[in-house]
């Protein structure tokens, strides 16, 4: 944890200003030990291995700790790289421009391993603040130590220990993994500064019922409660399916002809998944199947949450035919 996250924290449970009671491991740039201490009502916080604790995951609802300790999973064992992520990171935050991150306070929620957390820095923001739940805060704070402008947190969503000191925040496809999608939305929302944006990514519940259907039944019942590794290995036979279909259907048809592609089943999303690689879409087969909770969001709905933060000028996008982007400005908010 850098010194300079102080400006930025406050505590979860009164709102007061957070202190440095006494820091015992310090490597130069980061404070690796320590604990912070509320001015206002004394509680003590932890900062362990490089990131400031504001849960204690053995007191967190069940649900939401397996959500986190899942997917926390998931970040350890899938740390691919492709370069598609950040064409793909900006298509779920249009209008977004990388340019649009330069000299800005930022706020990600739900940051796992803090991927997008970085290009964030790398893109110029002046300060990112990733929080996550889970795990994810070990590889994400491991990945972005190097950069002075990043800070991880280890927090709840609906508890953020901050200020209301944001110029942006964002979350994608973490919010519908939550228990309240719209109650997490409204408290990131919370922590944006009068004038200031926030965009969301979640997947959309039109077009998605077959999912709904036949994979959410397989999900709650049986996948996410099984091991993570027995997961892993699993999921390969679902993920050749998927493989072979979007590699030798999908991306064939759609390169001969889009007039023929267009009436295949759930085009726009399988041609898209056909670009990437077998990590990569083993990663998406997993993801689908992990987390104990998950929610698919109309459209009407979603427009429920803009309205509920009094956004502005609020721009929704149906992306790849399957999942809402939304984009506001932040002008009265709570
Ligand atoms: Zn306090």
């Amino acid at each position: 944890m850098k010194d300079r996250l102080l400006d930025l924290l406050a505590c979860p449970t009164c709102g007061g200003d957070i202190l440095l009671a006494y820091a015992s491991k310090y490597d130069g740039k980061e404070i690796i030990e320590g604990v912070l201490t509320c001015k206002k009502c004394d509680r003590e916080y932890k900062i362990l291995r490089g990131v400031p604790r504001f849960v204690d995951l053995g007191k967190i609802e069940e649900d939401k700790a397996a959500t986190a300790e899942n997917f926390g999973w998931q970040w350890t064992n899938f740390t691919q790289e492709d370069p598609k992520y950040n064409e793909q990171f900006l298509g779920w935050l249009q209008p977004v421009k990388r340019e649009f991150f330069a000299g800005k306070v930022v706020l990600e929620g739900g940051c796992g391993k803090g991927r997008h957390t970085k290009l964030a820095a790398e893109w110029g923001a002046a300060d990112v603040v990733g929080i996550d739940l889970g795990d994810g805060v070990e590889s994400a704070f491991a990945l972005t130590r190097g950069l002075p402008n990043v800070h991880i947190v280890q927090c709840d969503i609906f508890k953020l220990p901050l200020k209301k000191a944001f110029d942006y925040a964002f979350s994608v496809g973490v919010l519908h993994h939550t228990p309240d999608p719209k109650g997490a939305f409204v408290s990131l929302a919370g922590k944006v500064k009068k004038g200031g944006n926030i965009s969301a990514w979640v997947y959309g519940a039109e077009n998605n019922e077959w999912i709904t259907n036949y994979v959410d039944p397989v999900r709650t019942g049986f996948t996410s409660q099984i091991s993570q590794p027995l997961l892993y290995q699993l999921s390969k036979l679902p993920t050749l399916g998927v493989f072979l279909t979007t590699k030798l259907v999908y991306r064939p048809i759609n390169a001969a002809s889009k007039g023929v592609a267009n009436k295949l089943f759930y085009n726009e999303y399988l041609n898209h998944l056909g670009t990437f690689g077998w990590r990569e879409q083993h990663n998406i087969v997993f993801d689908h199947l992990v987390a104990p909770t998950a929610f698919y969001i109309s459209k009407t709905a979603f427009a429920e949450w803009w309205k509920e933060i009094s956004a502005e000028d609020v721009e929704i996008t149906w992306h790849n035919e399957n999942s809402w982007c939304g984009f506001g400005r932040i002008e009265n908010s709570k």
